[in-house]
């Protein structure tokens, strides 16, 4: 036989005998089988020892039968102790490796002491006690190599320790009974090694094939994860999405409920959004959409001691969470920092985005008792946010409660409501600036309903546009509007305000256009008022409405100009005819120099484009004679008359004729 392989026969032998130091699944698994069966091997081992030992009590001397098997006996004791501590104890690899290295070597020396033990008693027993010495040596190894079966390396030591001095031994008694059990203990051995070897090779490719279940089963579940996480994010800003925030949402209103805490929910919206995607396209409406969501997570992230939990809830709308017992003033920073984030330049190829966000927000348990009833009181604060205080932060409160009340009775009554009994129009005189004739009348709608009196427009238009009535009671509005309007005189135009839901559908238009045909008043004697908002809600939408009508021959105003955002890219994209400016710059135009300068710009504006300035809201003569200055083409205000009812009309117009030609005819005296 060559050396070589000489040589890897013996090392694969010597291997045999050694725990195997590169497989640590194997010998945790090992560690592990084996500390269950150690109580039983050295059970075998120290019972089986002491009935020999007792057999030889009278016969062998002392030291034999009483002080080596005590010695033994306490060994095998404390190393039974020693591994049922070892079961409860978290190892490493290397600690394990070691452990069972140590076991394994010293089975040799344990192994040879009971074997020279039972050697050195055997002379002093008669023939029945020599046999017993064989068959506790027999009988205790075949114990022994079962209990050692997840250790292979110390079966084998033990086996070759005992079973060959074994055999060589009573063999060379000389005694056919003996010689005979020598030689069936070495078939049993050979036996009982097979066994061995077999039985630890399944038990050491279980223990492979476990762990490439565990590793299976741990990339199921970092796949099963993944998407989990993928669910619960928005794709665009890889913010929390809407799924994710209503389950944070439930779950820190449990916890509040719980702990008798407050929690606090907040809806944000973004202010002059739309524009941006309508005017620089949505590219770019995505760039801020991320980056607005960015600087928002970073206010939430750095907001201790609260948790905040933002999510993108959909468009250009987002949710928070905020746990931890925050109060009023809490919630008011928060939305402050907000606010400030949200409101500072955009990197993106368009000069200035002119963004800021309205905040609602809601609080467990002052404003409602349910998560859900919760997300919607942080939802009506936003709302009024967005009308009353655009770019602030609402906090809902006892007062909004009390709107949200009797914004349900009104729409419960306007469902039922008869519009031709209950629906009339008053009408506010439009007057030309320098001439101080009346140039038309807005129709403005009054509700008196029976059950709660004057309802005002600004209470019931909004009501009628939430419940899916506006289109019915526009179109019955302005049957009436225009017959008013052709018992005036014919220069006098009708002003008639529409809504959002009236201008972006053409659900909406159509109706409108065969009912002015129908009326017989000539197009050209309307002018149709749209805010805008009703602009920027379906830009696209709207613009085909305004076409449509325009095509007619209509008017087109854009009504409540300076209140909303990016109005001048709306001026210069639709065909306007006038723009009324609205009343809130009015108001002070006397006293504050920023709301002057605001009417003087527009003014400026308007007459570049040739379209007429119509100012709402003139009370005094103070802001008429400012107004004129300033070059405004039109007036409307309780100045020259608070709207009246259709019947009043006739009356009004004599009365103004009169006055002004006692007007011209004084001056005509003066001249
Ligand atoms: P608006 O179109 O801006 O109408 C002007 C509002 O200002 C009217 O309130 C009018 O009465 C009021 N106003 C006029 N002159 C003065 C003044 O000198 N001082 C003050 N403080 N107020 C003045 P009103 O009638 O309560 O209407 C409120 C809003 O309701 C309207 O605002 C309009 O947006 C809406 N609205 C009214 N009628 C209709 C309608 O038939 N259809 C639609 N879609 N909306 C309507
Ligand atoms: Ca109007
Ligand atoms: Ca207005």
């Amino acid at each position: 036989m060559p050396v070589a392989d000489l040589k890897s026969y013996l090392s694969a032998a010597v291997r045999l005998f050694r725990v195997p130091a590169d497989n640590p699944d194997l010998t945790r698994a090992q560690f592990d089988a084996f500390s269950k069966q150690v109580p039983l091997l050295y059970f075998i081992l120290i019972s089986n020892t002491i009935a020999v030992a007792y057999t030889y009590v009278n016969v062998a001397p002392d030291w034999l039968t009483m002080i080596v098997p005590s010695v033994l006996t306490a060994l095998a004791a404390l190393r039974t102790f020693w591994w049922l501590r070892q079961r409860h104890l978290v190892r490493s690899d290397a600690d394990i490796l070691r452990n069972l290295r140590a076991t394994n070597w010293m089975t040799l020396p344990i192994g040879a002491g009971f074997t020279i033990w039972s050697f050195a008693l055997y002379p002093y027993g008669d023939p029945f006690a020599k046999s017993q010495v064989a068959f506790y040596m027999a009988v205790t190894v075949i114990g022994c190599i079962f209990s050692l079966m997840h250790l292979r390396s110390a079966a084998l030591i033990v086996t070759l320790v005992v079973d060959v001095p074994y055999v060589l031994f009573f063999w060379a008694t000389g005694e056919p009974t003996l010689k005979a059990i020598a030689v069936n203990n070495l078939l049993v051995s050979g036996a009982m090694v097979t066994v061995l070897v077999i039985y630890y090779r399944d038990f050491a490719d279980l223990v492979a094939s476990r762990k490439s279940l565990l590793a299976q089963q741990a990339a199921t579940q970092a796949l099963s994860d993944e998407n989990f996480r993928l669910a619960n994010l928005d794709s665009l800003t890889e913010l929390p999405n809407r799924r994710r925030f209503f389950a944070e949402l439930s779950s820190a209103f449990g916890d509040a409920e719980r702990r008798g805490v407050r929690v606090a929910v907040g809806i944000i919206d973004l202010d002059g959004f739309k524009p941006i995607n309508d005017n620089y396209g949505h590219s770019v409406g995505d760039r801020v959409l991320i980056e607005a969501g960015r600087r928002v997570r970073e206010v939430c992230e750095g907001f201790g001691p609260h948790r905040v939990e933002f999510a993108r809830l959909g468009g250009d709308e987002f949710g928070l969470v905020v746990s931890g017992d925050p109060d009023d003033d809490d919630l008011m920073r928060l939305g402050q920092c907000i606010g400030d984030q949200v409101k500072l330049p955009y990197q993106v190829d368009t000069a200035h985005t002119g963004l800021s966000c309205s905040i609602g927000f809601a609080q467990f348990p002052d404003s409602a008792t349910t998560a859900e009833a919760l997300y919607e009181c942080a939802d009506y604060s936003l709302y009024h946010a967005k009308r009353h205080l655009r770019g602030r932060t609402v906090i809902f409160s006892s007062e909004l409660e009390a709107e949200i009340r009797s914004r349900g009775v009104i729409e419960n009554l306007l469902r039922t409501s008869d519009f031709g009994a209950e629906m009339e129009l008053v009408f506010q005189p439009i007057v030309d600036a320098m001439s101080e004739h009346t140039a038309g009348f807005e129709a403005l709608a009054r509700w008196q309903s029976p059950r709660l009196g004057w309802v005002s427009p600004a209470d019931f238009i909004p009501a009628a546009e939430r419940i899916g009535l506006i289109r019915p009671l526009t179109q019955a509005l302005l049957v009436r509007a225009l017959a008013a309007a052709k018992t005036w005189p014919d220069d006098i135009h009708l002003s008639f305000n529409l809504s959002a839901h009236d201008v972006c559908s053409s659900e909406g238009i159509l109706p409108l256009i065969t009912i002015i045909e129908k009326s017989g008043v000539p197009p050209r004697r309307i002018d149709f008022e749209i805010t805008e908002t009703a602009v920027t809600f379906d830009f696209v939408r709207a613009q085909q409405s305004i076409a449509a009508l325009k095509a007619m021959g209509c008017g087109i105003s854009l009504d409540d100009f300076g209140t909303g955002y990016s109005s001048l890219s709306h001026v210069h994209r639709l065909p306007l005819d006038k723009i009324k400016v609205d009343r809130s710059f009015v108001a002070d135009i006397n006293d504050n120099p920023v709301s002057h300068k605001i009417i003087k710009s527009l003014a400026g504006l308007c007459d570049d484009m040739e379209i007429a300035c119509v100012v709402e809201g003139v009370e005094t003569r103070a802001q008429l004679d400012s107004l004129r200055r300033l070059g405004c083409d039109f007036i409307q205000g309780y100045y020259f008359a608070k709207p009246m009812p259709c019947a009043t009309i006739d009356g009004y117009l004599a009365k103004e004729r009169q006055r002004l030609r006692e007007t011209t005819d004084a001056a005509k005296v003066v001249a």
